[in-house]
């Protein structure tokens, strides 16, 4: 008989590693919101990989080791680095496509902290959303459930913190479901949610790590939080991404006095890794001033990026008059999470986890542009051939009831949570504000399962609460500043 395997979430880590297994596992992905809401619908940038002779894996290796700080898992970054390219030269064969000039040479972009055009990008900005798409439309034998909310794990030996053998989700009537499986999956994305400002999915609220720590899987860098220097403003709200691409292409940034502060900061200019534009850009906003993306200098804008030129003009701007596109920044990617190894297994028996939610260490504490989607493959790899290699099965054994536990809830207004979570958690940390953020969190309802009487909303808020707590004491625990981790 098939093992079945659960995947949590649609986004490209999930959707990949489905359609990896579909042939060998009974597969089925279940996702919060609609199969294409997911943060890998919204990659504009691309994906970095080593396919141009005049590139090499050791540049590719150092940029990411740079960026990260050196924080970085090295193995990981050479795994990564070097089976990526393989990976998607699969793709290619398979009919993905990605930008070419006329005579069919691959159109490689820039980004920051890369010392090499090596971004390959597909309908200009619409790379993730092309990737994921594909490779969801070679779906043949997986099974979707859209609308469903999971909540818990559910585990063999609740004593051992043992084996995983099924999971919990609220349906789209918000009925409770139980579901059971051999092999679970974690691909449930970052956790913009906690924060005010983001880029991400309205669906990206970190729980897929507050469950698997509930379980007892262990986590690892979460004081890391990469913020993104360019995310359109409109009166004071993220309304969308500008892709460092753009800047790639000559766009710089520009404060109301017509500075190009930029290129004081860095010998990198405007292309410096994104902590440090990020951190640049807020101060500036300290500083009372308003910021700007100039894209004066990019040449077809709307052709090289019709997404965010869609974007523009959905809220009235007329870029071509006069070149300058409001931005700040916010919470963009998320280089914690739960732990895995080299095959993407957690500390649990049975429990996978992959892309963003994951952290396998090759990000280090701040993550190198159009990474991301590469690593994705190169897990969704190793987690199929794990899966297929190893023959167990738990279907068939007793599962422990999750007990009905009525509990008032007792939290936060989220307005308030998203504040707080910003003062402690943003772009600057001071560590007086970490540790009354950390006081005033553990105010809220402690529990171990989710009570059945908890309503989406507030489960999501809980969720959020308890990584919040645990980012801040790693946060605490992490005196000096590294990466992505900036303290005052
Ligand atoms: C605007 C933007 C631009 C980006 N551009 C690039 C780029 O150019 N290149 C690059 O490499 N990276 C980029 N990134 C980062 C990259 O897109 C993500 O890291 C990557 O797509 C994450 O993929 P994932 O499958 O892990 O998560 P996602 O694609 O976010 O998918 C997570 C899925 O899990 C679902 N989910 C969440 N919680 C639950 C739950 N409780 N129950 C059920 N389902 C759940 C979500 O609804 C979603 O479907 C960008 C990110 C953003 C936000």
């Amino acid at each position: 008989m098939k093992k079945r395997v659960v995947i949590v979430g649609s986004g490209l880590a999930g959707s990949f590693l489905a359609l990896l297994l579909q042939d060998d596992c009974m597969v089925t992905v279940l996702t919060k919101g609609k199969i294409n809401e997911s943060n890998s619908m919204l990659a504009q940038g691309g994906i970095a990989a080593v396919m141009s002779e005049n590139d090499s894996f050791a540049s590719h290796i150092q940029d990411t080791l740079a960026a990260g700080s050196f924080h970085n898992n090295v193995d990981v970054v050479e795994a990564v680095v070097k089976k990526g390219p393989q990976i998607l030269r699969e793709l290619i064969n398979l009919g993905l496509c990605f930008d070419q000039d006329e005579s069919g040479k691959f159109l490689y972009g820039m980004e920051g902290a890369h010392s090499q055009r090596r971004i390959l990008h597909s309908g200009g900005d619409q790379t993730g959303r092309v990737i994921t798409s594909f490779v969801q439309g070679k779906w043949q034998n997986v099974e979707i459930i859209e609308d469903a909310y999971v909540v818990d794990l559910l585990k063999r030996d609740e004593k051992a913190c043992g084996l995983t053998c099924g999971l919990i989700y609220l349906d789209q009537k918000e009925c409770w479901q139980k579901i059971l499986a051999d092999k679970i999956i974690i691909a449930t994305g970052g956790i913009g949610g906690l924060f005010p400002y983001t880029s991400n999915d309205k669906t990206l609220a970190g729980d897929g790590l507050a469950l698997a720590m509930r379980a007892g899987a262990q986590a690892k860098d979460l004081e890391f939080i990469q913020f993104h220097p360019t995310i359109l403003s409109v009166n004071s709200r993220c309304c969308g991404l500008v892709s460092e691409a753009v800047r790639g292409d000559g766009a710089r940034l520009v404060n109301d006095l017509g500075e190009y502060f930029m290129e004081e900061v860095h010998p990198l200019g405007n292309l410096a890794a994104r902590d440090i534009v990020s951190q640049e850009v807020y101060q500036q906003t300290l500083n009372g001033q308003k910021v700007f993306l100039d894209i004066a200098g990019v040449q077809n804008f709307a052709e090289h990026f019709p997404t965010i030129d869609q974007n523009l003009k959905s809220y009235g701007f007329k870029i071509e008059e006069d070149h300058l596109i409001p931005i700040q920044p916010g919470a963009h990617f998320f280089m914690g999470g739960i732990k895995i190894n080299l095959s993407g297994a957690t500390s649990i028996p049975h429990l996978y986890a992959i892309g963003e939610i994951a952290c396998s260490g090759i990000h280090g504490a701040n993550r190198l542009a159009s990474n991301s989607l590469l690593e994705i493959l190169v897990f969704a790899k190793q987690i199929a051939m794990d899966i297929k290699v190893k023959d167990f099965s738990l279907q068939d054994k007793i599962i422990e009831e999750t007990e009905e536990i009525e509990i008032i809830p007792n939290l936060p207004a989220m307005q308030e949570l998203h504040k707080r979570a910003w003062e402690a958690l943003g772009i600057v940390r001071k560590t007086n504000k970490m540790k009354d953020f950390l006081v005033w969190l553990e105010r809220f309802s402690v529990v171990e399962k989710i009570p059945r009487n908890w309503s989406k909303k507030e489960i999501e808020c809980y969720n959020l609460c308890q990584i919040a707590c645990d980012i801040t004491k790693m946060a605490l625990a992490r005196k000096k500043s590294l990466g992505a981790h900036y303290v005052l």
